[in-house]
Protein backbone atom coordinates (compact mmCIF):
# COMPACT_ATOMS: atom_id res chain seq x y z
CA UNK A 1 0.00 0.00 0.00
CA UNK A 2 2.90 2.36 1.11
CA UNK A 3 4.26 1.44 -2.47
CA UNK A 4 1.52 2.47 -4.18
CA UNK A 5 1.15 5.35 -2.57
CA UNK A 6 4.75 5.90 -3.65
CA UNK A 7 3.81 5.37 -6.94
CA UNK A 8 0.91 7.45 -7.29
CA UNK A 9 3.12 10.61 -6.00
CA UNK A 10 5.47 9.83 -8.03
CA UNK A 11 3.11 10.18 -11.03
CA UNK A 12 1.76 12.91 -9.76
CA UNK A 13 5.06 14.88 -9.69
CA UNK A 14 6.08 14.09 -12.58
CA UNK A 15 2.60 14.83 -14.48
CA UNK A 16 3.56 18.32 -12.71
CA UNK A 17 7.21 18.48 -13.42
CA UNK A 18 5.86 18.00 -17.48
CA UNK A 19 3.57 21.13 -17.12
CA UNK A 20 5.92 22.90 -15.61
CA UNK A 21 8.97 21.82 -17.88
CA UNK A 22 6.47 22.42 -21.07
CA UNK A 23 5.47 25.90 -19.40
CA UNK A 24 9.14 26.75 -19.30
CA UNK A 25 9.91 25.56 -22.74
CA UNK A 26 7.19 27.58 -24.18
CA UNK A 27 8.05 30.83 -22.11
CA UNK A 28 11.49 30.35 -23.29
CA UNK A 29 10.86 29.72 -26.99
CA UNK A 30 8.55 33.50 -26.31
CA UNK A 31 11.10 34.99 -24.78
CA UNK A 32 13.17 34.32 -27.46
CA UNK A 33 11.71 35.61 -30.31
CA UNK A 34 10.12 39.01 -28.29
CA UNK A 35 13.04 40.66 -28.69
CA UNK A 36 12.82 40.66 -32.56
CA UNK A 37 8.81 41.22 -32.78
CA UNK A 38 9.38 44.34 -30.10
CA UNK A 39 7.33 43.23 -27.36
CA UNK A 40 9.00 44.92 -24.38
CA UNK A 41 8.54 48.31 -23.62
CA UNK A 42 9.49 50.42 -20.71
CA UNK A 43 7.55 52.10 -17.58
CA UNK A 44 9.04 54.51 -15.97
CA UNK A 45 8.67 55.23 -12.14
CA UNK A 46 9.14 58.67 -11.29
CA UNK A 47 11.82 59.53 -8.17
CA UNK A 48 11.06 62.70 -6.30
CA UNK A 49 12.99 65.00 -3.67
CA UNK A 50 10.90 64.77 -0.63
CA UNK A 51 12.09 68.21 0.83
CA UNK A 52 10.76 70.18 -3.02
CA UNK A 53 8.77 67.19 -4.34
CA UNK A 54 10.36 67.32 -7.68
CA UNK A 55 11.05 65.10 -10.00
CA UNK A 56 14.68 63.98 -9.96
CA UNK A 57 14.89 61.03 -12.21
CA UNK A 58 12.80 57.86 -13.20
CA UNK A 59 13.26 54.03 -13.01
CA UNK A 60 12.91 52.26 -15.78
CA UNK A 61 10.69 49.12 -15.67
CA UNK A 62 10.86 46.03 -18.20
CA UNK A 63 7.42 45.13 -19.21
CA UNK A 64 6.80 42.13 -21.99
CA UNK A 65 3.51 41.84 -23.61
CA UNK A 66 3.15 38.68 -25.52
CA UNK A 67 -0.20 38.10 -27.84
CA UNK A 68 -0.41 34.42 -26.20
CA UNK A 69 0.32 35.02 -22.55
CA UNK A 70 -0.53 38.96 -22.09
CA UNK A 71 0.99 41.35 -20.08
CA UNK A 72 4.21 39.60 -18.40
CA UNK A 73 5.85 41.29 -15.37
CA UNK A 74 9.64 41.04 -15.11
CA UNK A 75 9.69 38.77 -11.80
CA UNK A 76 7.70 36.02 -14.01
CA UNK A 77 10.88 36.52 -16.57
CA UNK A 78 13.96 38.09 -15.66
CA UNK A 79 15.29 34.71 -14.35
CA UNK A 80 14.40 32.72 -16.80
CA UNK A 81 16.13 35.63 -19.52
CA UNK A 82 19.56 34.47 -16.85
CA UNK A 83 18.91 31.20 -17.20
CA UNK A 84 19.05 31.56 -20.49
CA UNK A 85 21.38 34.04 -21.10
CA UNK A 86 18.60 36.22 -23.17
CA UNK A 87 19.45 38.66 -20.16
CA UNK A 88 22.44 40.45 -21.88
CA UNK A 89 20.55 41.67 -25.19
CA UNK A 90 17.15 42.15 -22.79
CA UNK A 91 19.53 44.40 -20.83
CA UNK A 92 21.15 46.02 -23.36
CA UNK A 93 17.79 47.45 -24.84
CA UNK A 94 16.78 48.41 -21.62
CA UNK A 95 19.93 50.48 -20.98
CA UNK A 96 19.56 52.08 -24.64
CA UNK A 97 16.07 52.28 -24.42
CA UNK A 98 15.89 54.24 -21.56
CA UNK A 99 19.44 56.53 -22.06
CA UNK A 100 17.48 57.55 -25.36
CA UNK A 101 14.11 58.59 -23.63
CA UNK A 102 15.70 60.34 -20.74
CA UNK A 103 17.57 62.28 -23.02
CA UNK A 104 14.77 63.51 -24.90
CA UNK A 105 13.02 64.29 -21.62
CA UNK A 106 15.96 66.76 -21.15
CA UNK A 107 15.83 68.40 -24.22
CA UNK A 108 12.11 69.16 -23.99
CA UNK A 109 13.38 70.79 -20.79
CA UNK A 110 14.25 68.88 -17.64
CA UNK A 111 17.79 68.89 -17.90
CA UNK A 112 18.76 67.27 -14.80
CA UNK A 113 16.35 64.28 -15.25
CA UNK A 114 18.06 61.02 -14.43
CA UNK A 115 17.17 57.15 -14.75
CA UNK A 116 17.90 54.43 -12.45
CA UNK A 117 18.50 51.17 -14.61
CA UNK A 118 18.02 47.83 -12.82
CA UNK A 119 20.56 45.42 -13.76
CA UNK A 120 20.65 41.81 -12.73
CA UNK A 121 23.19 39.50 -11.27
CA UNK A 122 24.51 37.75 -14.74
CA UNK A 123 23.83 41.01 -16.63
CA UNK A 124 25.96 42.86 -14.17
CA UNK A 125 29.11 40.08 -14.00
CA UNK A 126 29.10 39.55 -18.09
CA UNK A 127 32.22 40.53 -19.55
CA UNK A 128 30.79 43.05 -22.00
CA UNK A 129 28.74 44.92 -19.48
CA UNK A 130 31.40 48.29 -18.80
CA UNK A 131 30.99 48.13 -22.58
CA UNK A 132 27.37 47.74 -22.75
CA UNK A 133 26.59 50.68 -20.78
CA UNK A 134 29.47 53.08 -22.32
CA UNK A 135 27.62 52.34 -25.75
CA UNK A 136 23.90 53.12 -24.53
CA UNK A 137 25.89 56.56 -23.27
CA UNK A 138 27.80 57.10 -26.42
CA UNK A 139 24.11 56.69 -28.56
CA UNK A 140 21.93 58.40 -26.66
CA UNK A 141 24.60 61.16 -26.19
CA UNK A 142 23.45 60.98 -22.16
CA UNK A 143 25.44 62.43 -19.40
CA UNK A 144 27.15 59.36 -17.37
CA UNK A 145 26.03 61.67 -14.25
CA UNK A 146 22.17 61.02 -15.25
CA UNK A 147 22.81 57.23 -15.58
CA UNK A 148 22.11 55.50 -11.65
CA UNK A 149 22.31 51.44 -12.34
CA UNK A 150 20.63 49.52 -9.43
CA UNK A 151 21.98 46.70 -8.78
CA UNK A 152 21.35 44.50 -5.11
CA UNK A 153 22.80 43.10 -2.63
CA UNK A 154 23.06 39.65 -3.29
CA UNK A 155 23.82 40.28 -6.97
CA UNK A 156 27.45 41.95 -6.08
CA UNK A 157 27.64 39.23 -3.91
CA UNK A 158 27.80 36.50 -6.51
CA UNK A 159 31.44 37.93 -7.30
CA UNK A 160 32.19 40.00 -4.43
CA UNK A 161 35.95 41.11 -5.79
CA UNK A 162 35.20 41.32 -9.44
CA UNK A 163 31.98 43.37 -8.42
CA UNK A 164 33.52 45.99 -6.88
CA UNK A 165 36.19 46.62 -10.09
CA UNK A 166 33.07 46.69 -12.15
CA UNK A 167 31.69 49.38 -9.90
CA UNK A 168 34.83 51.19 -9.73
CA UNK A 169 34.66 51.17 -13.56
CA UNK A 170 31.89 52.40 -13.98
CA UNK A 171 32.19 55.65 -11.01
CA UNK A 172 35.15 56.52 -13.17
CA UNK A 173 33.23 57.04 -15.96
CA UNK A 174 30.39 58.85 -13.84
CA UNK A 175 27.90 56.46 -13.65
CA UNK A 176 25.92 56.14 -10.36
CA UNK A 177 25.26 53.15 -8.24
CA UNK A 178 22.70 52.15 -6.54
CA UNK A 179 21.77 48.95 -3.76
CA UNK A 180 18.67 47.82 -4.83
CA UNK A 181 15.98 46.29 -1.99
CA UNK A 182 18.85 47.54 0.94
CA UNK A 183 18.17 45.42 3.95
CA UNK A 184 16.87 42.94 2.20
CA UNK A 185 19.86 40.69 1.36
CA UNK A 186 22.83 39.30 2.83
CA UNK A 187 24.99 41.90 2.55
CA UNK A 188 26.40 43.13 5.82
CA UNK A 189 28.24 46.26 7.04
CA UNK A 190 31.24 45.12 6.26
CA UNK A 191 30.54 44.53 2.61
CA UNK A 192 28.98 47.56 2.73
CA UNK A 193 32.21 49.75 4.45
CA UNK A 194 33.96 48.39 1.20
CA UNK A 195 31.32 48.62 -1.69
CA UNK A 196 31.56 51.73 -4.08
CA UNK A 197 27.61 52.95 -4.11
CA UNK A 198 26.22 56.24 -4.39
CA UNK A 199 22.74 55.44 -3.64
CA UNK A 200 20.83 53.26 -1.05
CA UNK A 201 16.93 52.39 -2.04
CA UNK A 202 15.57 51.14 1.00
CA UNK A 203 13.56 47.71 0.66
CA UNK A 204 9.78 48.77 0.48
CA UNK A 205 9.44 46.05 2.97
CA UNK A 206 11.03 48.22 5.81
CA UNK A 207 8.29 51.18 4.06
CA UNK A 208 4.92 49.34 3.84
CA UNK A 209 3.76 49.46 7.99
CA UNK A 210 6.33 52.74 8.75
CA UNK A 211 3.09 54.61 9.68
CA UNK A 212 2.31 51.56 12.59
CA UNK A 213 5.27 49.79 13.47
CA UNK A 214 8.00 51.04 15.45
CA UNK A 215 10.78 48.63 14.46
CA UNK A 216 10.52 50.10 11.11
CA UNK A 217 10.68 53.34 12.08
CA UNK A 218 13.91 52.13 13.82
CA UNK A 219 15.73 50.45 10.40
CA UNK A 220 14.75 53.20 8.45
CA UNK A 221 15.89 55.61 10.82
CA UNK A 222 19.12 53.76 11.78
CA UNK A 223 19.88 53.23 7.48
CA UNK A 224 18.71 57.11 6.74
CA UNK A 225 21.24 57.91 9.20
CA UNK A 226 24.03 55.17 8.41
CA UNK A 227 23.80 56.59 4.96
CA UNK A 228 24.09 60.35 6.09
CA UNK A 229 27.73 59.27 7.42
CA UNK A 230 28.41 57.06 4.03
CA UNK A 231 28.15 60.03 1.82
CA UNK A 232 25.25 57.86 0.38
CA UNK A 233 21.50 59.26 -0.81
CA UNK A 234 18.46 57.50 0.40
CA UNK A 235 15.99 56.53 -2.03
CA UNK A 236 12.44 55.40 0.20
CA UNK A 237 10.38 52.41 -2.44
CA UNK A 238 7.06 51.42 -1.95
CA UNK A 239 5.97 55.01 -0.54
CA UNK A 240 2.18 53.83 -1.11
CA UNK A 241 0.99 56.69 1.44
CA UNK A 242 1.31 59.92 2.58
CA UNK A 243 2.22 59.28 6.01
CA UNK A 244 4.90 57.41 5.19
CA UNK A 245 6.16 60.77 3.53
CA UNK A 246 5.61 62.74 6.27
CA UNK A 247 7.52 60.09 8.47
CA UNK A 248 10.47 60.42 5.95
CA UNK A 249 10.85 63.51 5.47
CA UNK A 250 11.47 64.04 9.27
CA UNK A 251 13.75 61.25 8.96
CA UNK A 252 15.71 63.41 6.48
CA UNK A 253 15.60 60.87 3.87
CA UNK A 254 16.59 62.47 0.26
CA UNK A 255 14.01 60.72 -1.96
CA UNK A 256 11.14 58.88 -2.44
CA UNK A 257 9.08 56.58 -5.22
CA UNK A 258 5.78 54.99 -4.66
CA UNK A 259 1.94 54.28 -5.55
CA UNK A 260 1.71 57.47 -3.19
CA UNK A 261 3.57 59.48 -5.28
CA UNK A 262 3.54 58.08 -8.78
CA UNK A 263 2.64 54.82 -10.42
CA UNK A 264 4.98 53.20 -13.22
CA UNK A 265 3.67 54.41 -16.37
CA UNK A 266 4.71 54.62 -19.67
CA UNK A 267 6.93 57.63 -21.50
CA UNK A 268 4.02 58.98 -23.32
CA UNK A 269 1.84 59.03 -20.13
CA UNK A 270 4.48 60.06 -18.02
CA UNK A 271 5.58 63.26 -20.35
CA UNK A 272 3.30 65.28 -19.35
CA UNK A 273 4.28 64.96 -15.70
CA UNK A 274 8.13 65.36 -16.41
CA UNK A 275 7.29 68.62 -18.48
CA UNK A 276 5.42 70.09 -15.44
CA UNK A 277 8.24 69.84 -12.77
CA UNK A 278 10.33 72.13 -11.80
CA UNK A 279 13.55 72.56 -13.45
P1 LIG B 1 12.61 46.79 -8.10
O1 LIG B 1 13.76 47.26 -8.88
O2 LIG B 1 12.75 46.80 -6.63
O3 LIG B 1 11.39 47.68 -8.60
C1 LIG B 1 10.34 48.10 -7.77
C2 LIG B 1 9.10 47.27 -7.99
O4 LIG B 1 8.10 47.72 -7.06
C3 LIG B 1 8.47 47.47 -9.37
O5 LIG B 1 7.84 46.23 -9.72
C4 LIG B 1 7.42 48.56 -9.11
O6 LIG B 1 6.36 48.54 -10.04
C5 LIG B 1 6.95 48.18 -7.73
N1 LIG B 1 6.44 49.33 -6.96
C6 LIG B 1 6.68 50.65 -7.14
N2 LIG B 1 6.07 51.40 -6.21
C7 LIG B 1 5.42 50.54 -5.39
C8 LIG B 1 4.59 50.71 -4.23
O7 LIG B 1 4.32 51.81 -3.75
N3 LIG B 1 4.11 49.57 -3.67
C9 LIG B 1 4.37 48.33 -4.17
N4 LIG B 1 3.86 47.28 -3.54
N5 LIG B 1 5.15 48.13 -5.26
C10 LIG B 1 5.67 49.23 -5.86
P2 LIG B 1 8.05 45.57 -11.14
O8 LIG B 1 8.03 46.63 -12.22
O9 LIG B 1 7.12 44.42 -11.27
O10 LIG B 1 9.53 45.03 -11.07
C11 LIG B 1 9.88 43.98 -10.20
C12 LIG B 1 11.36 43.75 -10.19
O11 LIG B 1 11.81 43.28 -11.46
C13 LIG B 1 12.17 45.00 -9.93
O12 LIG B 1 12.22 45.29 -8.56
C14 LIG B 1 13.51 44.63 -10.52
O13 LIG B 1 14.26 43.89 -9.61
C15 LIG B 1 13.11 43.74 -11.68
N6 LIG B 1 13.19 44.50 -12.93
C16 LIG B 1 12.33 45.42 -13.44
N7 LIG B 1 12.77 45.92 -14.61
C17 LIG B 1 13.95 45.33 -14.85
C18 LIG B 1 14.94 45.44 -15.91
O14 LIG B 1 14.80 46.22 -16.86
N8 LIG B 1 16.04 44.64 -15.81
C19 LIG B 1 16.23 43.78 -14.76
N9 LIG B 1 17.33 43.04 -14.73
N10 LIG B 1 15.34 43.67 -13.76
C20 LIG B 1 14.22 44.44 -13.80
MG1 LIG C 1 14.96 48.74 -8.86
MG1 LIG D 1 13.70 47.78 -5.30
MG1 LIG E 1 12.97 44.19 -6.19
Amino acid sequence: RAKQCGGNRVQFYSAEMNDETLHRLEMERYLRKALEKREFFLCYQPIIDINTGEIVGNEALVRWRHPKLGLVRPDQFISLAEETGLIHEIGRWVLATACKQTKQWQKSGNKQLSIFVNVSAAQFQHESFIDDVKQALAQSRLSPNCLHLELTENSMLRNLHHSIQVMKELQRIGVGIAIDDFGSGYASFSYLKNLPANILKIDRSFIKQLHTNSSDIAIVKAIITMGHGLGLKIVAEGVEMGEHLQLLKTLDCHYAQGYALYRPATAEELSTYIMISPK
